[in-house]
């Protein structure tokens, strides 16, 4: 009888747990490209064509290594279109017994293969995905007993468990645990920008973009010009480079955007984390060893690797921790549904037609883009979580829901009633036009908050307030912002909920 070891497309790793122990002259070793994964949401044409690509390749690593390599491209004849149909073909085919499997990042996915072992009857093993740095058990024994799940606490953890930027007294490196104040820059004028490492499609990927751009055509984004890394050696060589030309400014512009360009300072390496081509400590390391030997700032480094030890581990403890319920939360109870511009980008409001452009052609925008400008709107202009959260797993390379959601329902929308951030990250055009040059060319007036050409930020920002100021008026944080509302003159108050109905109403035409 056969082990069959199932690889998932993000788990692309040559260390993960489900080849621990494989047996090279015994085991098969399946990887299946199958429709259901591609379009359980319509995921953006260049995300397919990275992971398609990327597993292609892996598959091929694999089989140099001497695995014995099952796999299932998209177009195949008999390809069943799902994961479950797969494995249940080769389970027949290779006479397997057991199926081995790193545990999914999707709750949905676990969900179904809990259901394996008596439908295809076969003994189904599970494992723990060992890629993350904490583990669910270290997460959810952090979170037992603990009023508030915040982040900032979590990292302190992760700091003194895996030692980076601890000092030999195990106090954290330049005596605080956190820069952010010195990571609030806007950009310089003057500044160029290095961009990501781009790669040029091999013969692997040209096959894969031509049957992305058959079977996927009306999904959203543009598939070409395609300049992934698909392999390790192109992730580590992209990675190599922002270490080298990104990482000393990362921290200072970590939250500015500019009509300049869509990448600034940023890794953009989050679709190859996430698809396990580059290892979460080693990325951490390597930023470390760049600060050790004087190449980069502590600002910088310890931003970046707050942002992997910290928010992308607390994100997916978090997931596992509160699903499935937390999906279903809408604690402001947000009803709208998305204007047609979240797909077409064609909206007279600068910032959002710059962050929603950028995201069509490049499957990528940084993360106060998604936070502060198409989450922020969302956010004022009460969308419904549902829509919203299918639109961020469909335009994005990296989307995956473990860290999508609490992301986006959590960070953006508040939905989960402050799980993730102690109050919503709500804020008018005042902080857009602060932290980017979109304002100065925008068809809206920034300084305006009523009237036909006033920014439709500031009038919804108020409105958001006045709407919802019961449900904050007992959290703290929110004092400040609520005694503002309380101190606007009655006319003041009154033309801007005129103005905010007049937005809300015609949503498809702003
Ligand atoms: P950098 O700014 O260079 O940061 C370095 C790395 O840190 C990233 O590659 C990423 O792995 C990690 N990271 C940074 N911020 C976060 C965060 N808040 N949560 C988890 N990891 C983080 N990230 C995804 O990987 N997939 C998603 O589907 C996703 N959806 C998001 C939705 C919303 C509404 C928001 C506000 C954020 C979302 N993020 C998501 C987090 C973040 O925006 C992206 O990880 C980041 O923009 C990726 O770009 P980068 O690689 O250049 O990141
Ligand atoms: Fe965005 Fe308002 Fe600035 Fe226009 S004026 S770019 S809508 S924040």
């Amino acid at each position: 009888m056969t082990t069959l070891r199932l690889i998932l497309g993000d788990q692309l790793s040559p260390g993960i747990s489900s080849l621990a122990d494989a047996n090279k002259d015994t085991d098969v070793i399946l990887m299946a490209e199958v429709v259901d994964e591609c379009t359980y949401v319509k995921h953006h044409k260049k995300k397919i064509a990275l992971v398609l690509s990327a597993m292609r390749h892996f598959a091929n690593d694999l089989r140099s290594d001497g695995f014995d390599v099952a796999y299932v491209q998209l177009d195949d004849a008999d390809n069943t279109g799902s994961l479950k149909g797969e494995t249940k073909r080769a389970i027949q085919h290779h006479t397997a017994d057991t199926v081995v499997v790193t545990q999914p990042g999707e709750y949905r996915l676990a969900q179904d293969i809990k259901t394996w072992a008596d439908d295809l009857n076969v003994k189904v093993e599970q494992r723990e995905d060992d890629r993350f740095l904490a583990s669910l058990d270290t997460f959810n024994t952090w979170a037992q007993g603990r009023k508030e799940l915040r982040m900032e606490y979590f990292y302190r953890e992760m700091r003194r468990s895996t030692g980076l930027l601890m000092t030999d007294e195990g106090k954290p490196e330049g005596g605080q645990w956190n820069f952010d104040k010195d990571n609030r820059s806007s950009i310089d004028p003057g500044l160029d920008f290095p961009g990501p490492s781009q790669f040029t499609p091999d013969d692997i990927t040209q096959g894969v973009l031509a049957l992305v751009e058959e079977q996927f055509g009306d999904h959203f984004g543009t598939l070409e010009p395609f300049t992934f890394a698909v392999t390790r050696e192109q992730a580590e060589h992209a990675f190599g480079r922002f270490i080298i030309h990104a990482l000393p400014q990362f921290g200072t512009y970590q939250d500015a955007m500019t009509d300049r360009d869509p990448f600034l300072f940023h890794s953009v390496i989050s679709a190859y984390l996430n698809l396990g081509l580059l290892d979460a400590y080693a990325v951490c390391a390597a930023a470390q060893n760049a600060y050790h030997a004087g190449d980069a700032p502590l600002n910088a480094v310890e931003g970046f690797i707050r942002q992997i030890i910290g928010w992308r581990e607390y994100v997916r403890g978090l997931y596992w921790h509160q699903m499935p319920r937390y999906k279903t939360r809408n604690q402001l109870q947000a009803q709208r549904p998305l204007p047609d511009f979240y797909w077409t980008g064609d909206t007279k409001m600068t910032c959002m037609a710059h962050a929603i452009g950028q995201t069509r052609d490049h499957a990528y925008a940084h993360h106060i883009q998604r936070l502060m400008v198409t989450g922020n709107f969302a956010l004022l202009a009460g969308l419904a979580p549902d829509d919203v959260n299918d639109w961020y797993m469909r335009v994005y390379a990296d989307a995956y829901e473990w860290v999508e959601l609490p992301n986006t329902h959590g960070m953006a929308l508040w939905a989960d009633g402050g799980i993730v951030g102690s109050k919503p990250y709500a804020a008018s055009g005042k902080y857009i036009n602060r932290m980017s040059d979109h304002c100065k060319d925008c068809a809206y007036d920034v300084n305006e908050q009523t009237g036909d050409t006033a920014c439709p930020f500031n009038a919804l920002y108020w409105d958001f307030l006045d709407r919802h100021k019961t449900q904050f008026a007992k959290n703290s944080r929110m004092g400040l912002m609520l005694k503002s509302l309380d101190r606007m003159a009655d006319d003041k108050r009154r033309a801007t909920r005129t103005r905010a109905k007049n937005l809300l109403d015609n949503l498809d035409a702003l």
